[in-house]
């Protein structure tokens, strides 16, 4: 594995840092405030290529290869403060564009990803349920044949951009009796189908300005071209998107991790106690020694995860490291850049605080921590 940055992926990073800069930060803790989701931010983004990075440039993608793609994402995560709006593009990018891109046939393809490229469609990744969280074997949702394709009947909920979406991945029994693997199918189902209503809109702790939501599939009736991939193959669609998800959206939270090392170094060498910087006192430069370890082993184990996706290997164990590490790493290093600012890292204004809770969604979703040290323990045998 040679991980070393090409001159392309140096310009690309350039790139999309500037961009994020100038374009995605202003008015960032009053969008938090408000829990508003920007649809101008999407567009520019959408501009920039970050919502079909690595998506053939035939269906309006930028044609980046995983690794690249994760160089991209991390550039995203340390130039862009909006950890939400991070955060709903990574959800609409890996959970529904990738298993699109990877599985869809071609008519799916030209159906949706120009305009899940180019920013005119939001997409969605619906598979939690009220009672079946960590477990999908517990899924209820149901579609049963009618006609020449299927009825589809449930509730789906914790969605990103439910609220704003326009195409949601949902998957559902098609046979009971097999459960999960073999019995659950995915389906593309647009906004606009009846029966497809939003329910309840979430109040979140961090993640405010990505809109978080119920979904309801009452008699949803969907031809038989909706289906992703194949009848019975719900759970391949699930671990690649969940493969790119634990990966990439992994690598848009090093970019974050590697902010949160800046701005603690610049707060502890400026800030003064005792006619000294605090940088001085071990307490805090321990502290940060231990966030710019875990900021280069986060990177390394994501980098890792992507090559193995650029290569064809199997990429889960990798995943369910990545997230796993990085995400524990990620809450650690925001609590104590918090810790580090003393009581102004409380402060809204010093925008430290926004981080923290931000973070704290990532060892919950994707699957938590607890179910990624199961999957890790299941490949080891255990
Ligand atoms: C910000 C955010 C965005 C999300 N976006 C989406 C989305 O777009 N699409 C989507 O489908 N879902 C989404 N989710 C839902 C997310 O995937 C679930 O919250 C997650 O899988 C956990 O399920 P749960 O919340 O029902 O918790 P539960 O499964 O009820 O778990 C509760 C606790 O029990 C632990 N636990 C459960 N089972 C085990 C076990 N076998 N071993 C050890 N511990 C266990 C869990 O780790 C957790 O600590 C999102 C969640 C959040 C917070």
């Amino acid at each position: 594995m040679d991980f070393s940055i090409t001159e392309q992926q140096k310009s690309l990073r350039a790139e999309i840092i500037h961009f994020a800069r100038q374009e995605l930060n202003e008015g960032v803790v009053a969008r938090d405030k408000e829990q508003v989701f920007s649809h101008a931010h999407w567009r520019h983004c959408a501009g920039t290529g970050i919502l079909g990075f690595p998506v053939d440039q035939c269906y309006r993608g930028r044609q980046l290869d995983a690794l690249s793609t994760a160089m991209a994402l991390e550039a995203l995560g340390y130039g862009c403060t909006d950890g939400g709006l991070v955060f709903s593009l990574c959800a609409h990018l890996l959970a529904c564009v990738v298993p699109i891109w990877k599985h869809g046939n071609d008519e799916q393809k030209q159906k949706y990803l120009p305009g899940l490229c180019d920013g005119s469609l939001i997409g969605m990744h619906a598979m939690t349920e009220p009672v079946a969280g960590s477990d999908p074997f517990a899924m209820a949702t149901r579609a049963e044949p009618e006609g020449n394709g299927w009825r589809i009947n449930g509730t789906k909920t914790l969605i990103s951009n439910g609220s704003v979406g326009d195409v949601a991945i949902v998957y559902a029994l098609t046979n009971p009796q097999k459960g999960f693997h073999g019995g659950s199918t995915a389906f593309l189902i647009d906004r606009n189908t009846q029966g497809f209503s939003l329910g309840e809109n979430f109040n979140k702790l961090g993640l405010r300005t990505s809109m978080l939501s119920e979904l309801h599939f009452d008699n949803v009736s969907v031809p038989e071209s909706a289906i992703l991939g194949t009848v019975g193959g719900g759970s391949s669609i699930f671990t690649t998107a969940m493969d790119w998800e634990r990966t990439l959206l992994g690598a848009s939270l090093v970019g974050t991790m590697e902010r949160l090392l800046e701005t603690s170094i610049q707060r502890a060498r400026k800030r003064f106690q005792f006619n000294q910087s605090i940088g001085k006192f071990q307490a805090i430069s321990h502290k940060i020694a231990d966030m710019k370890v875990q900021l280069e082993a986060a990177r390394l184990l994501t980098y890792q995860s992507a090559w193995r996706l650029d290569h064809h290997k199997s990429a889960s164990l990798d995943a369910a490291m990545t997230k796993l590490f990085v995400s524990e790493s990620l809450v650690k290093s925001a609590l104590d850049t918090v810790q580090i600012h003393g009581g102004y890292g409380y402060m809204t204004d010093y925008e430290v605080e926004r981080a923290l809770r931000d973070a704290i969604g990532s060892t919950l979703y994707s699957g938590t921590s607890e179910i990624q040290r199961n999957i890790i323990a299941q490949w080891l045998g255990i």
